[in-house]
């Protein structure tokens, strides 16, 4: 196993390295608990002193053979699986930030964590600043106080597919001192890394194209490793913690103090465990990514350029596309594909948007994205109906636009169903 491994190689071998007589793929290990001679061991378990798994909410064999290849993957120095996406946005944020405490979101979120940070987590304490990501970085800066204990940002935006400005971001998080965690889950780390671009720490919804099957909710915080956490901000990882003997994670585990933190405390407490099945997806997932990736990004561009000069499209989204605000931004980060997800306007507005979504037979009505089969969504009614009308332009979201998961099928059959949907939704 190899740093210097080249992303492809990395997704199908990762850091699993079986011995003689043992399984050539990591087995779904499904089993609640593991074996121990002695109290001793145990007991070192316990205190943080062996990594060994001994329960498979604090950890499983199949989720590490996950978790080492994703990490390996961004570029991390180690990951945490969680039982779905939503569970590694909240606990990578608790992770560092308290009641009474303050962290600044750009706003183009999914619907979901723009839920989160809007009312869930205030009603737990947390205050929340949504900032414009397009915004001049005087103006952003404004949003934090001393209080402030991260930035958030996607790297894609689900679903107005801006790209994130890491050079922006990353700048205005050091000069904070504070870490930028960044959902990368529409590029998946095949398109970006974003912790090559200054990013601290990652996240997924890993039950997009990781799995990339549709068959499993979860998803992985990765560490990058390199934050300082010791400037005082975070007494949590610099002090003792009196639930673990008064360790300092900092002291004890050095780079990769958030992420054990992040285990040791909140998966203890908060148990959102992925079963050793779906980490076991998941890692399988990870093993065609950059080609499926690919296979997406290709597609992708395809059809939206088709939309771009189609007459009864009145406007098309897709970052690959000239015409796109973010087209610069994803040659500089998204060189090799810009994901498989893109959204378009279609003439005749919501009416016509909901007879095209009706129309398509290949292109199923689904609450998905990153699945090889293509999907179509209209998320003014569905993923950000919860929104009011103000939060959801400021999410990315008008009432006429379409969603489009542009599967990996063949492009031709795909654009096919795209024209017949469209000429049905005039009718
Ligand atoms: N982040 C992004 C960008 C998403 O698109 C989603 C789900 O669609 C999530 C997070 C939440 O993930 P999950 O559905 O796995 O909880």
């Amino acid at each position: 196993m190899s740093k210097t491994w080249k992303i492809e190689t990395q997704a199908v071998q990762g850091t699993y390295a079986p011995k003689p007589t043992e399984p050539r793929i990591p087995t779904i290990c499904q089993s609640t608990t593991f074996k121990y001679d002695s109290a001793d061991h145990l007991a070192k378990l316990f205190d943080l002193d062996l990594a060994d798994p001994f329960y498979t909410r604090l950890g499983n064999p199949t989720a590490d053979a996950f978790e080492g290849k994703i990490a390996l993957m961004e570029g991390g120095v180690a990951a945490l699986a969680t039982s779905s996406g939503q569970a590694a946005t909240t606990l990578s944020i608790l992770n560092i930030c308290q009641a009474g405490q303050h962290m600044v979101t750009a706003s183009t979120l999914y619907g979901g964590t723009y839920s989160l940070f809007a009312n869930t987590l205030p009603k737990l304490g947390l205050k929340i600043s949504f900032v414009d990501p397009g915004a001049p970085i005087e103006e952003l800066r404004k949003a934090f106080t001393p209080e402030t204990r991260c930035l958030f940002a996607e790297t894609i935006g689900n679903p107005g597919l801006n790209v994130l400005d890491f050079e922006k971001f990353s700048a205005l998080a050091r000069e904070m001192g504070v870490p930028l965690i960044v959902d990368n889950t529409f590029p998946t780390p095949y398109l970006c890394r974003p912790l090559e671009h200054g990013a601290d720490i990652v996240i997924h919804s890993a039950t997009k194209y990781i799995d990339g099957h549709a068959t499993s909710v979860g998803g992985v915080i990765v560490d990058g490793g390199k934050f300082d956490w010791t400037g005082g901000k975070y007494p949590e990882l610099t002090e003792p913690d009196a639930s673990y003997h008064g360790l300092r994670y900092t002291e004890k585990f050095g780079p990769a103090a958030y992420i054990v933190k992040a285990r040791a405390q909140y998966m203890r407490d908060l148990g959102a465990t992925p079963a050793p099945m779906n980490a076991f997806l998941f890692n399988h997932g990870l093993t065609t990514l950059p080609l499926r990736m690919e296979r997406h990004s290709a597609n992708a561009l395809a059809i939206a350029k088709f939309l771009e000069g189609h007459p009864l499209v009145t406007w098309a989204n897709y970052p690959g596309l000239e015409s796109h605000p973010s087209y610069a931004l994803a040659q500089k980060y998204l060189p090799l594909g810009q994901s498989g997800v893109l959204s378009f306007g279609i003439k005749g507005g919501r009416e016509a948007g909901v007879k095209f979504m009706e129309a398509t037979e290949l292109i199923a009505l689904v609450v998905h994205v990153g699945d090889a089969r293509s999907c179509v969504l209209h998320p003014a009614s569905t993923t950000h109906r919860q929104l009011t009308d103000e939060q959801q332009v400021a999410s990315g979201v008008t009432p006429d636009l379409i969603r489009l998961s542009v599967g990996i099928e063949n492009v031709d059959d795909l654009i096919a169903d795209i024209e017949q949907a469209l000429q049905a939704s005039q009718g």
